[in-house]
């Protein structure tokens, strides 16, 4: 018998509301998520501000003294750091930070051990071609596109330079999906060149301390290496980047574990100078 709805009675759902309902709670709960995400990488109000002064340039400058002084703790701690990218050689290296673009060390690592174990030279990475390398590294970011460039780069080192890594910076840049801070991690790790490549990390640690404070990592580049002791410049680089992923992180920095926080100018530190 057909259920009669009368006056303000509610009629149930139909399936189709149901469905729009439950979809619409899904997607508040996604949002929410998002937000609750977001809201936790965010620095703290305090800690942004002192990282916008430094942006500014607002913080007093590192004296060359200080400069010394830091990297000689850093050298003390661990004189022969390491990069973190796995590799065998120079040109696996090449490759190596080709797919680290915009991923992870970590990522990049997982897929390299496969992709190497089938093309460690210029003349084998050119000869698995590029749908071959696409399938080893589909799970770092932006594959497609890196897939193209490690094949086009490894047939241009096996067909102009005799299957060699160039050590020039011209020659490294000219080749498809290597720009300067990908150089400058091969001059500096393959060839011993007092390069300093300037990632997300060193760019933050140079304007939030007042190490070497600049608008663009060329800017802040420039005053590291003109600043840092030649003594120290092989492993500046690593120094600076194990000091950016372990201790003076972007969100929350270990400054009470910091090494350096005498040095540091930076207004939102959390230990006392
Ligand atoms: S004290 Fe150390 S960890 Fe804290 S902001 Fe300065 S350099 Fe970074």
């Amino acid at each position: 018998m057909p259920v009669i709805y009368i006056g303000t009675m509610a009629k149930p759902a139909t399936g189709k509301k149901k469905r729009a309902a439950k979809a619409a709670k899904t997607k508040t709960r996604l949002a929410k998520a998002k937000a609750g995400k977001a809201a936790k990488l965010k620095a703290p109000p305090q800690q942004a501000k002192a990282d916008a002064k430094a942006m500014h340039g607002d913080i007093p400058r590192w004296t060359d003294a200080e400069i010394d002084e830091a990297f000689r703790r850093f050298a003390a701690r661990e004189p022969h750091p390491k990069g973190e990218l796995h590799h065998t050689n120079a040109f696996t290296l090449l490759v190596a930070v080709v797919l680290s673009a915009q991923a992870t060390d970590a990522g990049v690592n997982k897929a390299t051990p496969g992709l190497f174990a089938v093309a460690d030279t210029p003349e084998k990475m050119a000869k698995l071609g590029e749908d071959r390398i696409r399938e080893l590294i589909k799970t770092i970011g932006l594959y497609r596109t890196k897939a193209k460039n490690v094949a086009a780069l490894a047939t241009i080192l096996s067909e102009q330079y005799h299957g060699e890594v160039p050590r020039s910076r011209e020659e490294l840049e000219a080749l498809p999906g290597v720009g300067r801070k990908t150089a400058n991690v091969v001059l500096n790790i393959a060839f011993g060149e007092p390069t300093m490549a300037v990632d997300t990390h060193i760019f933050r640690i140079g304007n939030r301390t007042g190490m070497a404070p600049g608008k663009t990592p060329r800017e802040v580049e420039d005053e590291l290496v003109a600043r840092i002791p030649a003594k120290y410049m092989q492993h500046a680089h690593h120094w600076l980047i194990l000091h950016g992923r372990y201790t003076c992180l972007a969100r929350k920095p270990l400054c009470e574990r910091c090494i350096i926080a005498d040095l540091c100018k930076w207004p939102g530190k959390t230990v006392a100078a």
